[in-house]
């Protein structure tokens, strides 16, 4: 093997272990009660401490790799949800949070709902619950790291 491509494979390794050690991500509650919310944002506190896996949860979707979903996808929320995954850089990850975010759960028929947020987006990941507690969150999120890391993300 030339030198040249033994780089190319060691700078790829790099870039999918950084990319896979400290993801930002960014929560969009697209037509959720709100259940999913409250536990997006335990994680964060001391208690859970989701930042010590490296995940930094951020306002931006441009600086995002992870989009954290919750809720069904409303028709007025539709529109906001495929803007904000286009305005996410390659590769970028979704995971659906709860019950209603995996299937529309109980607004599941609604006159305002579209449906699950994979009849919008690709989701690479899922969490039932109704609502999950933190540690599904925390755990859903490792095992997309551990799933990206394994496809070598950024190469
Ligand atoms: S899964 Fe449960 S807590 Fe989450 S948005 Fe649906 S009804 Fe609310």
């Amino acid at each position: 093997m030339r030198l040249e491509e033994l780089w190319e494979q060691l700078e790829a390794r790099l870039a999918t272990w950084g990319r896979t050690h400290s993801p930002w991500a960014v929560h969009f509650n697209s037509g959720s009660c709100n259940g999913c919310d409250i536990e997006i944002l335990a994680t964060i506190t001391p208690r859970y401490d989701l930042e010590r896996f490296g995940v930094k949860i951020q306002g931006s979707p441009r600086h995002a790799d992870i989009l954290v979903c919750t809720g069904p996808v409303t028709r007025q929320a539709r529109e906001r949800l495929l803007r904000i995954y286009e305005q996410m850089p390659s590769p970028k990850f979704v995971l659906a949070v709860g019950t209603c975010a995996i299937s529309g759960g109980v607004f599941q028929g609604c006159y305002n709902v579209v449906g699950r947020v994979d009849a919008v987006i690709p989701v690479d990941m899922y969490v039932p619950g109704c609502p999950p507690r933190p540690e599904a969150i925390i755990d859903g999120i490792l095992k997309l790291l551990e799933k990206a890391q394994a496809e070598g993300v950024a190469t």
